[in-house]
């Protein structure tokens, strides 16, 4: 018998959330954002299911996007962070892939660049996240010099919010209105809106979209928004009990005995830790679900291993299975008990962890 801890990926939730987030921004086009092996759910299964509806797949670099071409995806691809180095440039002309530019440095090696096709590019603005892109001041200019330059293709303008997921502050607003000062006239398309706003902030959604974290099916917004209820959880980790123990109150479970019983307890030991992804800093009381019930995390994660409260349960058994976030357990409930967010729980499950698909 093989460990049972596996990741079941629905890639039928993903093609449905793609296409949610196309219907929540009518009219425009969406880069289904697969970075990170596609937010650790197997960038090259998820880009065969949506190649046939995504407008354009985003990636981080160029071994992310070279993976996706040798899997035969001809759709565009565009590089999140543009080159690093100009020696990327001849492989980002062969592989037919479109650019972010984001500093003055970038600009200078796509205009000394003398490449087979033309390079489309994405001119990116700091707005006033303050990570990448120009100053609002630099902006046109480096619009002008790109779109002068014989050898570059289409121009998308584009920026970045740092906090759409907080519908009470004021940030992305400005953001769109600084964005929207410095494009005025600029005939060009623009791309501005991240998962949370094309959720929550229709002003944002321009011409292309680039939604990531919704099409795995968990939220970016706070969980009573009604935008997050259509979502489909795309990735289901599980495991199963491998052992079962009676403890009297009083007795301590674990590293650091940091979980005493309170009353006598049955605990069940589950085949998944922190080695597997699973957060270590896990509180006790973070939901999981045996035999599709909720019950709660008692004691510290192990590397291997992991312990639930049964007690309640009187009718589990050595190999019931356990689901560790899915559909029962969303990921947003495990990251808010363990001081993280569920983009963090999705690239963190380890190579050690099985992917199992369910096709559309
Ligand atoms: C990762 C990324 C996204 C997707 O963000 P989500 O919050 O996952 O929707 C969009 N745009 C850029 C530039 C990114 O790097």
């Amino acid at each position: 018998m093989s460990r049972p801890a596996r990741a079941m990926i629905d890639l039928g939730a993903i093609r449905h959330n793609y296409l949610l987030a196309k219907a929540l921004a009518p009219g425009t086009r969406a880069v289904a954002i697969v970075k990170a092996d596609a937010y650790g759910h197997g960038a090259i299964p998820v880009a065969r299911t949506l190649a046939g509806v995504a407008d354009a797949f985003g990636v981080a670099c160029l071994e992310e996007a070279a993976q996706l071409r040798d899997a035969g995806i001809q759709t565009p691809i565009l590089l999140l962070e543009g080159p690093f180095e100009p020696a990327e440039l001849p492989d980002i002309d062969a592989l037919s892939l479109t650019s972010v530019i984001h500093t003055a440095e970038q600009i200078h090696w796509i205009l000394d660049a003398r490449p087979a096709r033309k390079l489309h590019t994405w001119l990116k603005m700091d707005s006033g996240m303050h990570r990448v892109g120009l100053d609002p001041a630099d902006y046109r200019d480096a619009y002008n010099r790109l779109a002068r330059c014989p050898h570059v293709g289409d121009i998308v303008l584009m920026t970045h919010f740092a906090r759409a997921d907080e519908l009470q502050c004021d940030s992305t607003a400005r953001q769109l209105t600084c964005f929207s000062e410095h494009t005025a006239g600029l005939p060009a398309p623009r791309s501005l809106a991240n998962s949370a706003a094309v959720m929550a902030w229709p002003d944002t959604h321009g011409d292309w979209t680039r939604p990531g974290i919704m099409l795995y099916g968990a939220t970016p917004l706070p969980p009573q928004h009604p935008a997050g209820t259509d979502l489909r959880p795309a990735m289901h980790l599980q495991s199963a009990l491998i052992s079962i123990r009676e403890l009297a109150a009083g007795e301590p479970i674990g590293y650091g005995a940091r979980f005493i019983c309170e009353r006598p307890t049955r605990v069940g030991v589950v085949a998944l830790g922190y080695a597997d992804g699973y957060p270590r800093h896990a509180r006790d009381g973070t939901p999981l679900a045996v035999n599709g019930e909720v019950t709660r995390l008692i004691g510290r994660v192990s590397m291997d291993m992991l312990t639930v409260d049964l007690t309640d349960m009187p009718a589990a058994r050595i190999g019931d299975p356990v689901e560790l976030w899915g559909p029962t357990i969303p990921a947003n409930h495990v990251a808010a008990a363990s001081d993280t967010i569920a983009y963090q729980l999705f690239t963190g499950v380890s190579r050690r962890v099985p992917l199992h698909y369910r096709s559309p």
